[in-house]
């Protein structure tokens, strides 16, 4: 995919705490922005401890990424998986296909250790 505009374009690829303020202080930047997450959600990670100890439920801890950024003009939200980035053409891939971009934040979080405890790993919600 790649889409013309008169302005540069920002992928910021992931949707949580570090994209969200990358996206927001891009609010009124003369950029546009395109946001990728494998999920249409963010999620508050500091409550899941209480999702996982019953006194929160699931919705209470992650919200549309679409809907905190309804006021944004010069913002965009695509659900895709990245899969790697082309730096030589500026290209990211994903099971969207390739997304060209001009600037590129990359915010996918870091990588869970389970400490090679077996089973920690446990699904909250579906
Ligand atoms: C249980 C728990 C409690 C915590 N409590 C606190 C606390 O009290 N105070 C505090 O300061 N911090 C706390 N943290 C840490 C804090 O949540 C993290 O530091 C913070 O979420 C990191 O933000 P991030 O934007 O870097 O990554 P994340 O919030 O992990 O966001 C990364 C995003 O990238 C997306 N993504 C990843 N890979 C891809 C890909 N290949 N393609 C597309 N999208 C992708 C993910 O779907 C996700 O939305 C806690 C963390 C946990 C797990």
């Amino acid at each position: 995919m790649s889409e013309k505009s008169k302005f540069p374009q920002v992928v910021i690829i992931g949707g949580g705490f570090a994209g969200l303020e990358v996206a927001k202080q891009l609010a009124d930047k003369p950029v546009e922005v395109l946001m990728l997450d494998k999920h249409n959600y963010h999620t508050f990670q500091p409550l899941l401890y209480q999702v996982a100890t019953g006194s929160l439920e699931c919705e209470s801890i992650a919200f549309s990424l679409r809907k905190n950024f309804a006021g944004q003009k010069n913002f965009r939200f695509r659900i895709a998986e990245v899969s790697g980035v082309d730096t030589e053409r500026n290209i990211v891939k994903s099971d969207i296909g390739d997304i060209a971009y001009d600037y590129l934040v990359i915010a996918t979080g870091s990588t869970t250790n389970f400490l090679a405890i077996k089973k920690l790993s446990v699904t909250l919600c579906r």
